[in-house]
Protein backbone atom coordinates (compact mmCIF):
# COMPACT_ATOMS: atom_id res chain seq x y z
CA UNK A 1 0.00 0.00 0.00
CA UNK A 2 1.36 3.41 -0.92
CA UNK A 3 0.54 6.68 0.81
CA UNK A 4 0.26 9.20 -1.87
CA UNK A 5 -0.89 12.31 -1.13
CA UNK A 6 -2.65 14.59 2.18
CA UNK A 7 -5.24 17.19 1.61
CA UNK A 8 -5.64 18.93 4.69
CA UNK A 9 -8.66 20.93 6.01
CA UNK A 10 -11.56 19.20 4.77
CA UNK A 11 -15.03 19.23 6.33
CA UNK A 12 -17.12 16.51 6.31
CA UNK A 13 -19.18 17.13 3.14
CA UNK A 14 -16.25 17.86 0.91
CA UNK A 15 -14.93 14.47 2.32
CA UNK A 16 -18.38 12.81 0.83
CA UNK A 17 -17.22 14.62 -2.51
CA UNK A 18 -13.86 13.44 -2.16
CA UNK A 19 -14.74 9.84 -1.86
CA UNK A 20 -17.01 9.85 -4.89
CA UNK A 21 -14.36 11.46 -7.10
CA UNK A 22 -11.93 8.70 -5.82
CA UNK A 23 -14.58 6.18 -5.95
CA UNK A 24 -15.39 7.19 -9.53
CA UNK A 25 -12.21 7.66 -10.81
CA UNK A 26 -10.53 4.21 -9.71
CA UNK A 27 -13.28 2.04 -9.56
CA UNK A 28 -12.49 -1.47 -9.38
CA UNK A 29 -8.80 -0.78 -8.46
CA UNK A 30 -9.03 1.54 -5.36
CA UNK A 31 -9.29 1.09 -1.87
CA UNK A 32 -9.11 3.92 0.56
CA UNK A 33 -8.04 3.64 3.70
CA UNK A 34 -8.27 6.61 5.33
CA UNK A 35 -7.22 8.30 8.59
CA UNK A 36 -8.01 11.44 10.41
CA UNK A 37 -5.14 13.44 12.07
CA UNK A 38 -6.99 16.72 12.81
CA UNK A 39 -8.34 18.24 9.33
CA UNK A 40 -6.05 16.08 7.34
CA UNK A 41 -6.58 13.22 5.57
CA UNK A 42 -4.30 10.28 4.49
CA UNK A 43 -4.86 8.87 1.31
CA UNK A 44 -3.85 5.29 0.61
CA UNK A 45 -3.65 3.30 -2.78
CA UNK A 46 -2.86 -0.25 -3.24
CA UNK A 47 -0.69 -0.87 -6.16
CA UNK A 48 -1.07 2.36 -8.37
CA UNK A 49 1.52 3.48 -9.99
CA UNK A 50 2.05 7.48 -9.46
CA UNK A 51 1.31 8.20 -13.37
CA UNK A 52 -1.91 6.64 -13.01
CA UNK A 53 -2.99 8.56 -9.86
CA UNK A 54 -2.09 12.02 -11.88
CA UNK A 55 -5.72 12.65 -13.29
CA UNK A 56 -6.96 12.01 -9.56
CA UNK A 57 -4.90 14.05 -8.00
CA UNK A 58 -6.02 16.68 -10.79
CA UNK A 59 -9.45 16.73 -9.87
CA UNK A 60 -8.69 16.71 -5.67
CA UNK A 61 -6.79 20.03 -6.87
CA UNK A 62 -10.02 21.42 -8.89
CA UNK A 63 -12.17 20.39 -5.90
CA UNK A 64 -10.03 22.11 -3.68
CA UNK A 65 -10.01 25.41 -5.65
CA UNK A 66 -13.95 24.75 -4.91
CA UNK A 67 -14.60 24.85 -9.03
CA UNK A 68 -17.49 22.59 -8.78
CA UNK A 69 -20.68 23.44 -7.71
CA UNK A 70 -21.30 22.10 -4.20
CA UNK A 71 -22.50 18.22 -4.63
CA UNK A 72 -22.62 18.69 -8.62
CA UNK A 73 -19.89 16.39 -9.67
CA UNK A 74 -20.19 16.37 -13.64
CA UNK A 75 -17.93 13.59 -15.71
CA UNK A 76 -17.98 14.03 -19.10
CA UNK A 77 -16.37 11.19 -21.36
CA UNK A 78 -14.19 11.20 -24.29
CA UNK A 79 -15.51 7.87 -25.87
CA UNK A 80 -12.35 6.78 -27.98
CA UNK A 81 -12.72 4.16 -30.42
CA UNK A 82 -9.36 2.04 -30.69
CA UNK A 83 -8.39 0.56 -34.15
CA UNK A 84 -8.18 3.40 -36.47
CA UNK A 85 -8.42 6.13 -33.61
CA UNK A 86 -6.07 4.99 -30.92
CA UNK A 87 -3.75 2.91 -32.96
CA UNK A 88 -3.26 2.18 -36.67
CA UNK A 89 -5.70 -0.18 -37.31
CA UNK A 90 -3.98 -3.05 -39.57
CA UNK A 91 -6.43 -4.78 -39.69
CA UNK A 92 -7.44 -6.99 -36.26
CA UNK A 93 -4.41 -6.17 -34.50
CA UNK A 94 -3.56 -8.50 -31.79
CA UNK A 95 0.15 -7.90 -30.88
CA UNK A 96 2.52 -5.74 -29.78
CA UNK A 97 4.47 -5.13 -32.52
CA UNK A 98 1.41 -4.67 -34.69
CA UNK A 99 0.32 -1.94 -32.06
CA UNK A 100 1.24 1.41 -33.21
CA UNK A 101 -0.36 4.40 -32.08
CA UNK A 102 -1.71 7.16 -34.31
CA UNK A 103 0.31 9.92 -34.73
CA UNK A 104 -0.73 12.73 -31.58
CA UNK A 105 -3.27 10.48 -30.11
CA UNK A 106 -1.29 10.50 -26.66
CA UNK A 107 -1.18 14.37 -26.68
CA UNK A 108 -4.62 14.57 -27.83
CA UNK A 109 -5.95 12.61 -24.80
CA UNK A 110 -3.49 14.13 -22.30
CA UNK A 111 -5.16 17.66 -23.37
CA UNK A 112 -8.92 16.24 -23.41
CA UNK A 113 -7.59 15.15 -19.53
CA UNK A 114 -6.30 18.02 -18.70
CA UNK A 115 -9.91 20.09 -20.04
CA UNK A 116 -11.41 16.86 -17.49
CA UNK A 117 -12.72 14.71 -19.96
CA UNK A 118 -12.76 11.52 -19.06
CA UNK A 119 -11.32 8.89 -21.22
CA UNK A 120 -12.95 5.98 -22.08
CA UNK A 121 -12.16 3.37 -24.81
CA UNK A 122 -15.07 1.45 -26.43
CA UNK A 123 -13.95 -1.17 -29.27
CA UNK A 124 -15.45 -3.83 -31.23
CA UNK A 125 -12.60 -6.82 -31.56
CA UNK A 126 -14.60 -9.86 -33.41
CA UNK A 127 -11.23 -11.20 -33.58
CA UNK A 128 -12.44 -12.89 -30.78
CA UNK A 129 -15.41 -14.13 -31.67
CA UNK A 130 -13.71 -15.55 -34.83
CA UNK A 131 -11.43 -17.24 -33.40
CA UNK A 132 -8.70 -14.96 -34.59
CA UNK A 133 -7.02 -14.17 -31.33
CA UNK A 134 -8.14 -14.95 -27.66
CA UNK A 135 -9.07 -13.08 -24.84
CA UNK A 136 -5.71 -13.46 -23.37
CA UNK A 137 -4.23 -11.58 -26.35
CA UNK A 138 -6.66 -9.36 -26.06
CA UNK A 139 -5.75 -8.51 -22.55
CA UNK A 140 -2.41 -8.65 -22.66
CA UNK A 141 -1.85 -6.05 -25.69
CA UNK A 142 -4.71 -3.73 -23.52
CA UNK A 143 -2.00 -3.94 -20.68
CA UNK A 144 0.83 -2.71 -22.79
CA UNK A 145 -1.24 0.09 -24.66
CA UNK A 146 -2.70 1.53 -20.86
CA UNK A 147 1.14 0.77 -19.53
CA UNK A 148 2.16 3.25 -22.46
CA UNK A 149 -0.62 5.67 -21.78
CA UNK A 150 0.32 6.00 -18.20
CA UNK A 151 3.79 6.61 -18.67
CA UNK A 152 3.15 9.56 -21.10
CA UNK A 153 0.77 10.74 -17.83
CA UNK A 154 -2.57 9.73 -18.88
CA UNK A 155 -4.80 8.39 -15.72
CA UNK A 156 -6.69 5.10 -17.15
CA UNK A 157 -6.96 1.87 -16.15
CA UNK A 158 -8.56 -1.64 -17.42
CA UNK A 159 -11.83 -0.90 -16.03
CA UNK A 160 -12.30 2.22 -18.64
CA UNK A 161 -11.58 0.01 -21.41
CA UNK A 162 -15.03 -1.94 -22.81
CA UNK A 163 -14.54 -4.51 -25.45
CA UNK A 164 -16.92 -6.52 -27.67
CA UNK A 165 -15.47 -9.90 -28.39
CA UNK A 166 -18.48 -11.27 -30.08
CA UNK A 167 -18.79 -11.70 -33.77
CA UNK A 168 -21.15 -10.14 -36.00
CA UNK A 169 -23.42 -13.48 -36.23
CA UNK A 170 -24.02 -13.46 -32.44
CA UNK A 171 -26.29 -11.02 -32.70
CA UNK A 172 -24.79 -9.23 -29.02
CA UNK A 173 -26.10 -6.34 -28.17
CA UNK A 174 -22.61 -4.78 -27.10
CA UNK A 175 -21.12 -4.61 -31.07
CA UNK A 176 -21.20 -1.30 -32.54
CA UNK A 177 -23.76 0.33 -33.72
CA UNK A 178 -25.59 -0.79 -30.83
CA UNK A 179 -25.08 1.20 -27.86
CA UNK A 180 -24.53 -1.67 -24.90
CA UNK A 181 -20.44 -0.85 -24.25
CA UNK A 182 -21.77 3.21 -23.99
CA UNK A 183 -24.51 1.86 -21.46
CA UNK A 184 -22.34 0.01 -19.73
CA UNK A 185 -19.53 2.51 -19.41
CA UNK A 186 -22.27 5.26 -18.18
CA UNK A 187 -23.89 2.47 -15.30
CA UNK A 188 -20.01 2.19 -13.80
CA UNK A 189 -18.41 5.52 -14.06
CA UNK A 190 -21.80 7.87 -13.54
CA UNK A 191 -21.29 9.67 -16.75
CA UNK A 192 -22.76 12.44 -18.26
CA UNK A 193 -23.60 11.71 -21.71
CA UNK A 194 -25.10 14.66 -22.91
CA UNK A 195 -21.68 16.58 -22.49
CA UNK A 196 -19.53 13.56 -23.81
CA UNK A 197 -17.75 13.24 -26.85
CA UNK A 198 -17.69 10.57 -28.87
CA UNK A 199 -14.40 9.65 -31.74
CA UNK A 200 -14.81 7.07 -34.36
CA UNK A 201 -13.35 6.16 -37.51
CA UNK A 202 -16.87 4.62 -38.51
CA UNK A 203 -20.30 5.21 -39.16
CA UNK A 204 -21.20 2.30 -36.43
CA UNK A 205 -19.36 4.23 -33.90
CA UNK A 206 -21.28 7.25 -34.16
CA UNK A 207 -24.63 5.56 -34.67
CA UNK A 208 -24.03 3.47 -31.18
CA UNK A 209 -23.03 6.77 -29.62
CA UNK A 210 -25.57 8.54 -30.78
CA UNK A 211 -27.58 5.32 -29.70
CA UNK A 212 -26.58 6.00 -26.25
CA UNK A 213 -26.94 9.32 -25.51
CA UNK A 214 -23.61 11.27 -26.01
CA UNK A 215 -24.32 14.85 -27.17
CA UNK A 216 -20.91 15.26 -28.98
CA UNK A 217 -19.89 13.35 -31.99
CA UNK A 218 -17.00 13.31 -34.45
CA UNK A 219 -16.30 10.68 -37.28
CA UNK A 220 -12.55 11.07 -38.05
CA UNK A 221 -10.69 9.39 -41.15
CA UNK A 222 -8.96 5.84 -40.30
CA UNK A 223 -5.50 6.62 -39.16
CA UNK A 224 -5.55 10.06 -38.93
CA UNK A 225 -4.66 12.38 -36.29
CA UNK A 226 -7.39 14.71 -34.58
CA UNK A 227 -7.58 18.17 -34.20
CA UNK A 228 -7.51 19.68 -30.66
CA UNK A 229 -10.28 22.17 -31.43
CA UNK A 230 -12.73 19.91 -30.87
CA UNK A 231 -11.89 19.92 -27.37
CA UNK A 232 -12.47 23.54 -27.36
CA UNK A 233 -16.20 24.20 -26.20
MG1 LIG B 1 -12.17 1.87 -35.76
Amino acid sequence: MMKVRRVSSLAPRQTKILREILYRNCIEWIEIAESWEGESWELHFPSVSAEALRGIEYNIHDFQNEKRERGAIVKRALFLDRDGVINVDHGYVSREEDFEFVEGILDFIKEAQERNYFPIVVTNQSGIGRGFYSEEDFERLTAHMLEAMRQYGIAIDRSRIFHCPHAPEERCDCRKPAPGMFLQARERFGIDMENSLMIGDKESDIEAAREAGVGHLYRIGKNEPIDTKILER
